[in-house]
């Protein structure tokens, strides 16, 4: 059985990097859920997936690398590992998250995904891996950080020109996305890492002790 470690935490976090660093070091496979919300409402918007979004969802043929080295996403033959990042995206892909027919669509998606991996394990992140996608996890993790620190990280990723902007759209995507799933307390059993005052090789460590402690 492919053991999971699930990682949990809000835009800005740090959870993509660390949680791909953590499968480096693990010798896992490593899986962004977020990328699959978003490859979906790229496929809505370049009319892939046309209609009600309940009913159309077989018409979603999705891809993902499991491999940290070579992390790709496709929908059927188009790479959209690049597509999947832009800001419209962004501003689009909370809406798409609160169907109720996508999400139990993606919590599926996810478990195949890591069953049909062959890895001795992955680390999954994303919004509502410890709590309703992989609730039996080996470890369980909510990374979080203070708002202030998240928008730095968000904007450094963007540079001078983004930050504004990005301040406003990570805390709009945050506020909506948190009508659906709580992402900002841990869930009973789940350890709370607060990496504000952590860099990233200390975030990476203290998610690896956890994991070393099991
Ligand atoms: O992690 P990332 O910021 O790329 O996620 C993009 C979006 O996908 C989130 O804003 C949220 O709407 C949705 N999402 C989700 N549940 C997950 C992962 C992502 O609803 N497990």
């Amino acid at each position: 059985m492919t053991k999971i470690i699930a990682i949990d935490g809000p835009a800005g976090s740090g959870k993509s990097s660390v949680s791909k660093q953590v499968a480096r070091s693990l010798g896992y496979g490593y899986l962004d859920t977020g990328a699959a919300y978003r490859a979906l409402a790229w496929a809505v918007a370049n009319g892939v997936v046309t209609g009600g979004l309940a009913d159309n969802l077989a018409d979603f043929d999705y891809s993902i690398s499991l491999n940290p080295d070579d992390f790709w996403v496709r929908v059927g033959e188009t790479e959209v590992t690049s597509a999947i990042r832009s800001t419209e995206i962004a501003e689009n892909v909370s809406k798409v998250a609160q169907v109720p027919a996508v999400r139990s669509y993606m919590k599926s998606l996810t478990r195949r995904l890591v069953s049909e991996s062959g890895l001795p394990g992955v680390v999954v992140e994303g919004r509502d891996i410890t709590t309703v996608v992989a609730p039996d996890a080996e470890n369980r993790i909510l990374l979080t950080a203070s708002e202030e620190v998240r928008l730095k990280r968000r904007s450094a990723e963007l540079g001078p020109n983004g930050a504004a902007q990005v301040a406003k759209q990570v805390t709009d995507r945050d506020k909506s996305d948190a009508k659906v799933v709580d992402f900002m307390t841990p869930a009973p059993g789940v350890d709370l890492v607060d990496t504000s005052d952590l860099n990233f090789e200390q975030s990476v460590s203290a998610v690896l002790s956890l994991v070393e402690r099991g």
